[in-house]
């Protein structure tokens, strides 16, 4: 039977981030990196916007504001280094209703807190640098930092080097049942593999993962669906940035926001509704009955309880599962814009929102769990992508130092 140092699940950006890291801090240490796919980076970190997020939206000296600054000047140097196209676009923060101007003074207060280069933009100021925006207030943010990536390049790069310093990358190998006193992992299709540490990075199965390893047992995750639109080629819109709204704190999510790919195509997204399956991208593929029930009763947990104002959110949300309340959004943001300039698009990915099922509500943070032999990283959420990096780094530093404490949450709103 095989065996190794470390058994790392899931090939995500997270997964092979921690493997690379493992291998240059222990060379000598055996890797295995067990992916259920044909392929490393199918799911979430395979199918998101590709921002580089600049850490202004996390409370000054928390772990994600750390992690997600220093981790955005690492992933532009990955691509930098490695000839991967990059858009440093810079991005705009817009309200687009008179009573966010206050939701704007605290994100600039933090911006210069969390040391994320600021600026604000007067009305006239706003109109020179991206005329088909607006602001209801007459003022705006302006961070020159932000940027956009490519995430397939970088996972595929990523999954050669970590291959070329001698990890083992196992594709089509989903574990299904782990023997934790023999420290023995059963693939689905039937290999086993003996291992010293196991590290979960399955993403959107993370809980279910952790669970096997007797861990995170007051946890499930809820998936979000983050659907997008294009704009057409041929569309009279011309858009260089990236556009948010700014967002009620309370509601957790972004909004619908511009991204300006690196392949040229703007995007419009991503939503953030109730999904029913892990993987429930399309149509009802990926909906398993059991758990679609567990699923829709936690939702209507939150709803009920309306934590963080989810109920608020649930209604905002819902409205732009359909074209006519996406498009209201899109419009809200960019003025000009008509609905005959946006198709929809084919790229779907799902946000792993983690519940907590014993207060009933979603956690913002990215939670670790950890004993003696295994470590679970659950609800990675953005901006684990941009953050993966150094937070790779903190994840093998618990490694090597087990914190004493079981459970570890960064204390800030989840964007
Ligand atoms: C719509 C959307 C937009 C986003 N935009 C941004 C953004 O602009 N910037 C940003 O920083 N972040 C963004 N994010 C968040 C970011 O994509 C994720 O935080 C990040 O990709 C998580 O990486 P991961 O490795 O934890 O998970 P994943 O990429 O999901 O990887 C987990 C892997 O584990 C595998 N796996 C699962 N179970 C098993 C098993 N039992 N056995 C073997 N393998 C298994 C899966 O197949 C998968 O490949 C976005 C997310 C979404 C959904």
């Amino acid at each position: 039977m095989p065996s190794c140092d470390f058994l790392i699940i899931g090939a995500g950006v997270i997964g092979l981030a921690v493997a690379r890291e493992l291998k240059r801090r222990q060379p000598a240490a055996s890797i295995v990196v067990l992916e259920k796919e044909a392929a490393p980076g199918l799911h979430s970190s395979g199918r998101n916007s590709g921002v580089l997020h600049s850490g202004l939206y996390y409370a000054p000296g928390s772990l994600k504001a750390r992690l997600c600054r220093q981790g955005a000047l690492e992933m532009a140097d990955w691509h930098e280094r490695h000839g991967i196209a990059l858009n440093r676009c810079g991005k705009i923060l817009t309200p687009l209703d008179a009573k966010d101007a206050p939701r704007l003074e605290s994100l600039y207060a933090r911006a210069l807190a969390n040391g994320v280069r600021v600026e604000r933009l007067d009305a006239q100021s706003l109109r020179e640098l991206e005329p088909e925006t607006r602001s209801a207030t007459g003022e705006a943010l302006w961070i020159p930092d932000a940027a956009v990536g490519t995430p397939a390049a970088v996972l595929k790069t990523l999954a050669n080097e970590v291959r070329q310093a001698g990890v083992e990358l196992w594709n089509n190998a989903e574990l299904a049942r782990v023997d934790l006193v023999a420290r023995q992992a059963f693939l689905k299709h039937g290999e086993r593999v003996r291992f010293g540490y196991a590290i979960n990075a399955a993403g959107l199965h993370a809980d279910s993962v952790a669970r096997q390893f007797g861990l995170g047992r007051h946890y499930a995750l809820l998936p979000f669906k983050g659907l997008y639109w294009k704009l057409k080629a041929e569309a009279n819109l011309c858009i260089r940035h990236l556009i948010y709204p700014v967002m009620d704190l309370r509601t957790l999510t972004l909004g619908i926001h511009t991204t300006p790919a690196t392949d040229g195509a703007i995007y419009l997204g991503p939503t953030a509704v109730p999904a029913f399956g892990r993987e429930h991208y399309q149509g009802m593929r990926g909906v398993r009955p059991v758990e679609a029930l567990r699923m829709l009763r936690d939702l209507a947990r939150l709803f009920l309880h309306d934590s963080e104002g989810y109920r608020q959110q649930a209604w905002q949300e819902g409205r732009r599962y359909f074209r006519r309340g996406f498009l209201d959004a899109v419009r809200a943001l960019l003025p000009n814009a008509r609905a005959e300039y946006f198709t929809p698009d084919a790229k779907t990915g799902l946000h792993p929102r983690l519940f907590d099922q014993r207060r009933g509500a979603l956690l913002q943070d990215f939670v670790i769990e950890q004993d003696a032999h295994s470590l679970h990283v659950l609800g990675a959420t953005s901006p684990a992508w941009t953050s993966a990096f150094p937070f790779a780094r903190h994840l093998c530093a618990r490694i090597e130092h087990p914190a004493t404490t079981k459970a570890e949450a960064t204390d800030e709103p989840d964007f």
